[in-house]
């Protein structure tokens, strides 16, 4: 009687546990957010406060977010999700990254856990994207999804079968330096030339504009009075309208999105692409199919999916607290 009452109790217990939500926070290099989440959904109302200067600002800040969620919620721990190549058994960023400075080396799980007490798991925010959208759309089952984020620069995540790919060396999915042309034409913000990320994300978009705009004059488009610095959104509302500089600007940003997803579906014939991200909008997605098809050898290119991410920003915090729930709490 005793045994099969601490057994009922013991059932309880796991059962109050499964619906206690983890904190899941996305930090970026402007911004944190951050939201409770269980079972892929946010359970409570998302936070957003800009980044602070300087690793010990950002920590505080991020133990402040913690205990502000824990007056409302019994956390069961903390995902976090955060830019740069991170070592997922220490949780500390292992590659620096241009948009925190001085945060590569950061002992983050060890830190924050002291302070807080909550078990703490840290993952690169690319990462934690791609398995909030896959667990979130129920696409465990695919033999290979590839998350691509598509902002300032480019991040992607690899998962397989459910699980992320991580490399020998926590790299993997660093997809934004791929290299994509050889004519170091361009430099990228890592220190390369030509990388995927110099081309296809936003700031490579803005690069072709300033290449497609020089010595172009206003009387041709008054897009070039937009220069130095043409915005995505204009140019690509010129596009629409019929813009023909603006089309040719907008069409060759598709060709450099192609050569990554390209080289990305010849290495690792995935199941289908997912795009987010700031510029994840200004996709045509049947354009850069029709340009994926065109350059991929014919049975990777025409099976292939590339959709748009239905969970926009929250991607990373829904993935960073549920792979806090699903490996580390459990284990
Ligand atoms: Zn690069």
């Amino acid at each position: 009687m005793t045994s099969a009452k601490g057994a009922e109790s013991q059932n309880l217990d796991q059962i109050l546990k499964d619906k206690m939500p983890a904190l899941g926070i996305d930090l970026g290099g402007t911004k944190i957010g951050c939201a409770p989440v269980c079972d892929f959904k946010v359970v409570g109302e998302p936070k957003k406060l800009p980044t602070p200067k300087g690793a010990d600002k950002i920590i505080d800040t991020l133990v402040g977010l913690i205990e502000e969620a824990r007056r409302d919620h019994i956390l069961r721990g903390v995902g976090i999700a955060t830019a740069g190549i991170v070592d997922t058994n220490t949780g500390e960023v292992i590659g620096s990254t241009g948009n925190l400075p001085g945060w590569a080396g950061t002992p983050i799980k060890k830190v924050i856990e002291s302070r807080t007490g909550l078990p703490v798991h840290v993952d690169n925010d690319a990462n934690a994207a791609a398995y909030g959208e896959v667990k979130t759309l129920g696409l465990t089952d695919k033999t290979c999804v590839v998350a691509v984020t598509l902002g300032t620069g480019i991040g992607g995540g690899i998962i397989m079968k459910g699980e992320l790919y991580r490399g020998a060396h926590f790299a993997a999915g660093e997809i934004g330096h791929l290299r994509v042309n050889l004519n170091n034409h361009r430099l990228c913000t890592c220190g390369l030339f030509d990388c995927w990320e110099a081309y296809g994300s936003g700031r490579g978009f803005r690069a072709t504009a300033k290449e497609l705009l020089t010595n172009v004059t206003v009387d041709q488009t008054p897009l070039a009075a937009l220069l130095p610095d043409p915005p995505v959104d204009q140019v690509c509302s010129a596009a629409s309208q019929g813009d023909i500089i603006a089309k040719r600007i907008v069409e060759t940003w598709h060709q450099h999105v192609c050569a990554g997803i390209v080289t990305l579906a010849h290495t690792l014939d995935p199941d289908c692409f997912i795009i987010s991200g700031g510029m994840a909008k200004f996709v045509d997605y049947e354009l850069l199919k029709e340009l994926v098809i065109d350059k991929c050898l014919p049975r990777v290119g025409e099976r292939l999916d590339i959709h748009q991410s239905t969970l926009g920003d929250v991607a990373g915090i829904i993935g960073a607290a549920q792979i806090a729930l699903d490996h580390l709490v459990l284990n």
